[in-house]
């Protein structure tokens, strides 16, 4: 970072092609494209598979709001689907169910680092000849049963880098892509629509400025070369955790890796039992000074989403009843097995009372 600003090119300089290209190749992504934030990459991901005003994006109610916003930006309208009940992650089913004439794209989000069925949604896309864009903003690390990184399979696909995610940049995000004339395209939309092959001040399309400064790409490169490491820290406490909250009557964790996905392990997100009430739990964490969210809630039910479309109780019943009791514990890269037991016993003796 010193470098950079010593350098006097704090943005669009050489620091951004290398994290690109860094990050591109981690993923095994043909090409990246770095962005202000995740929410700017979902944006511009999802003009590049060309969704327009009054297009329908098939998406996830069980997600950070950004994935359904970013539709809205450009006036096309989320339709949400119901959730798989094991892996939180976008049915596949639901999501064909909810394709109509004016579907344009579907938008499965990575919910909290678990891959979503690709093969299943791919199949679909093919079939009704929709695009794809990924949100992998909670997934770097994450892996599809087949061995390929989540980010790689050609889908323009979204990481964030806000500094609660596995890498972060403070703010920031990327786009990995498997086609040059999308890279071309959001590279040239991050920056007011500035030609890439022109001077500065012909802009030959609308843009935004949705740039990542040099200061923060550098940041980024130096926490890529931990990523491993910062990986490995999360897997060991979601580890911990694991092990200290067996045995809790119907408290679900998150679910374990299947048929060869991998978990990037990005949160600990724990449904209290049916019957148990998630914010008085909550507040009996707080008086033993444990921090705890209510994580997510439902994106249909927000009171923005329910004024705007009319949505209700009832619609997604695996997605409200998940956010309904949805805790996220205490989770960083260097917690202690005595910080993950005292989280386990306060739950516990919560639970049970
Ligand atoms: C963090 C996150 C985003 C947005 O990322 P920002 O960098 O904060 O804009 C989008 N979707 C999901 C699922 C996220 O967790």
């Amino acid at each position: 970072m010193l470098e950079v600003l010593r350098s006097g090119q704090l943005s669009l300089g050489p620091k951004l092609a290398e994290f690109e290209r860094l990050f591109a190749a981690r993923v095994a992504a043909p090409h990246a494209s770095a962005v202000s934030s995740g929410t700017a990459g979902l944006h511009l991901a999802l003009r590049a598979v060309g969704v327009e005003d009054g297009d329908e994006v098939v998406t996830s109610p069980f997600s950070f709001v950004a994935s359904a916003n970013a539709v809205l930006y450009e006036r096309a309208r989320p339709v949400f689907a119901d959730i798989d009940p094991v892996t939180l992650n976008l049915d596949p089913q639901a999501a064909e169910a909810a394709i109509t004439s004016r579907t344009k794209a579907i938008l499965p989000v990575h919910i909290f680092g678990y891959p979503a069925d690709m093969p299943a949604l791919e199949a679909i896309a093919q079939r009704q000849g929709l695009a794809i864009v990924e949100d992998a903003c909670e997934a770097l690390g994450a892996k599809h049963a087949d061995g390929t990184a989540v980010g790689a399979r050609g889908n323009p696909a979204v990481f964030g880098f806000y500094a609660n995610k596995q890498l972060t940049t403070g703010e920031g995000g990327m786009v990995t892509l498997g086609e040059k004339t999308m890279k071309e395209r959001i590279d040239s939309e991050r920056n007011q629509g500035r030609a890439l092959d022109m001077g500065w001040l012909d802009h030959d399309r609308l843009g935004f400025n949705y740039r990542l400064s040099d200061i923060a790409c550098a940041l980024g490169i130096v926490q890529l070369g931990r990523l491993e490491e910062m990986l490995a820290a999360r897997a060991r406490v979601a580890g911990l955790y694991r092990e200290a909250l067996t045995g809790i009557e119907g408290l679900e964790l998150p679910c374990a890796d299947e048929g060869g996905n991998v978990r990037g392990w990005f949160v600990f997100v724990v449904q209290v039992p049916h019957g148990v009430d998630r914010d008085a739990v909550v507040r009996t964490l707080a008086a033993s000074g444990i921090q705890s969210k209510p994580y997510l809630p439902a994106i249909h039910l927000m009171s923005f989403y329910r004024a705007r479309f009319g949505h209700r109780e009832g619609e997604f019943p695996v997605c409200e009843d998940i956010a309904a009791r949805s805790l996220a514990l205490p989770f960083f890269p260097e917690m202690s097995e005595g910080q993950v037991t005292r989280v386990a016993q306060v739950l516990r003796g919560a639970i049970g009372r």
